[in-house]
């Protein structure tokens, strides 16, 4: 768990994460490893709420026996702190209320979330979903890339029949589905690999594949639109008087006014300031929240990293609390920027290009204030007033944000939501139920097909959406078994 941003700060070529910029400016990261973002991510999980579930359609019952098949096998009961506590009762004081203790249930008020760490910080993932698989019927191949998605097109509709990939010395395999005809491929790379994948099979506006040279299969102009990224913005709280123990999320402030108000506390173990870090917002990956995005570069990073040995150590210990606006209404797109699938595509959010997301994040400002000057969090941090001075002065260079001065003043709080805009990593859609998929996550107009993963959800479930990303995997293979025996066919 302390080394969360270890991970997504590795560029090299066999990283488990593969950073990417949108053209917003905002650094990015996707997961290139078995078990996906699970293997590199913060780890929080908490459930989808009950009229998300409905307004999507699923079968209550079915979802409410796929969450716990997950949480049995990978999720644990996060190891409290101080930081943690101070902002769960500093929440529950500002009135994001009731309190409703730990729990997966997505609620109103406050609640303790569940995560993928175990007590001793060890990550669970969902490549260890698959040790209730039959050994004897799964092959894994961990190193193939998968370049393209193959049809047969001598029929009236274009069925998938296999797939073409790559393994890691670049030689290229066929995998070629059975005869059975309830035999079809599961495309689950995620909100950017599969539109990406999906586009490079010869599926998506037929105007943009042309220009790739790329055979049209099904002219769909949805294929990568509608692609939306939470923003978040943060605010860091100095702890100048007491060790801080690092955390990433655990309590979360589930609003009425469409914000998420999430906390993690950094601070490595290490005493040499260059180990020190910011976890979720640290700097090194690209969460430089003091530059505004289209001045984020990799030069920006690499003078961060260059300057952080003389900063404070007191610039490294405090905690963060993220303000994520949920269901925004900013909409952006995937195109691509080659027919190579191992490089990104050319990803777009439109941050706060719609007012609404805007004007969520000011009230979400507005009470990070209110929680940072509440009774209970005054007593956690038993303020030193000199040493927040000190920061104040120095908090473009840590890279850290305090509370904005003039909260009064709206248009400048506007102006502080997008400037120091970055992600949470809940980036979504681009291959919509509906428009790309159907409510079966059929990929519509071809066969033996389906989608199953964040790309086809039009709103991130939850306040976070792994759990919901692992229940609907879950969820679809039990549906999809039951048809297959419902047909008589074998399993
Ligand atoms: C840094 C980070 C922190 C996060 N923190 C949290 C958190 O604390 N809580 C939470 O709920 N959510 C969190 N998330 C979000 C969550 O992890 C994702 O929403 C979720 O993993 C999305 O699942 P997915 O299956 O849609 O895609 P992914 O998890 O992205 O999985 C896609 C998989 O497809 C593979 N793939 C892609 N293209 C190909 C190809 N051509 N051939 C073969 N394989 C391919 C990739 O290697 C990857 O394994 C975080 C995400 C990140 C990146």
């Amino acid at each position: 768990m302390q080394n969360f941003h270890l991970t997504l700060a590795d560029i090299s070529p066999t990283s488990a994460s593969q950073m990417f910029i949108s053209t917003d400016g905002v650094f990015n990261s996707r997961a290139r490893v078995l078990g996906g973002g699970s293997s590199i991510n913060a780890g929080f999980y908490t459930r989808a709420s009950a009229s998300y579930i409905k307004k999507v359609g699923w079968n209550d019952e079915l979802v409410n026996e796929s969450y716990p098949w997950i949480e049995k096998q990978i999720v644990h009961k996060p190891d409290f702190g101080p930081w943690q506590r101070a902002i769960r009762d500093s929440l529950l004081e500002i009135g994001v209320s009731p309190f409703n203790g730990f729990t997966y249930d997505h609620l109103y008020g406050t609640k303790v979330g569940g995560t993928i760490f175990d007590r001793s910080g060890r990550r669970h993932t969902a490549a260890e979903l698959l040790a209730t698989a039959n050994p004897q019927k799964l092959h894994v191949l961990v190193h193939a890339t998968v370049q393209k998605i193959e049809f047969d097109t001598s029929g009236k509709i274009p069925r998938a029949v296999g797939v073409m990939f790559k393994d890691e010395n670049g030689n290229t395999h066929k995998a070629t589905l059975s005869k059975i005809p309830e035999s079809e491929i599961i495309v689950s790379s995620g909100a950017i690999g599969s539109p990406q994948l999906l586009l490079l099979s010869g599926i998506g506006p037929k105007k943009d594949l042309q220009k790739m040279n790329i055979s049209v299969v099904v002219d769909n102009k949805y294929v990568g639109k509608g692609m939306s990224d939470n923003p978040l913005n943060t605010i860091f709280v100095p702890i100048s008087n007491r060790t801080v123990k690092q955390s990433l999320i655990q309590t979360v402030g589930i609003t009425k006014q469409g914000v998420y108000i999430e906390a993690s506390c950094g601070y490595g173990q290490s005493t040499d300031s260059i180990h020190c870090d910011h976890g979720i917002a640290s700097a090194e990956i690209g969460q430089l929240s003091t530059i505004p995005p289209k001045q984020r570069t990799l030069e920006a990073i690499h003078e961060y990293r260059r300057t952080k040995r003389n900063l404070p150590h007191e610039a490294f210990k405090g905690g963060f609390i993220l303000e994520k606006i949920a269901k925004p209404l900013s909409k952006g797109e995937i195109t691509l920027a080659n027919t190579n699938i191992d490089d990104n595509p050319s990803i777009t959010f439109n941050y706060f290009s719609h007012p609404a997301d805007v004007a969520k994040c000011v009230k979400g400002i507005r009470m990070v204030e209110k929680l940072v000057r509440s009774k209970h969090f005054a007593e956690y941090t038993q303020y030193d007033q000199g040493m927040v001075e000190k920061l104040l002065n120095m908090s473009v260079k840590a890279n850290v944000n305090l509370i904005p001065r003039h909260t009064n003043d709206t248009e400048s709080l506007e102006q502080f939501c997008k400037d120091t805009v970055i992600t949470i990593w809940h980036y979504h859609g681009g291959c919509h139920v509906g428009k790309v998929v159907s409510r079966d996550y059929r990929v519509i107009g071809v066969e033996g097909l389906r989608v199953v993963d964040g790309s086809t959800f039009n709103v991130s479930p939850g306040t976070n959406p792994q759990a919901t990303v692992m229940m609907l995997g879950r969820y679809m293979g039990v549906k999809i078994l039951r048809e297959r025996l419902g047909k008589g066919a074998g399993v």
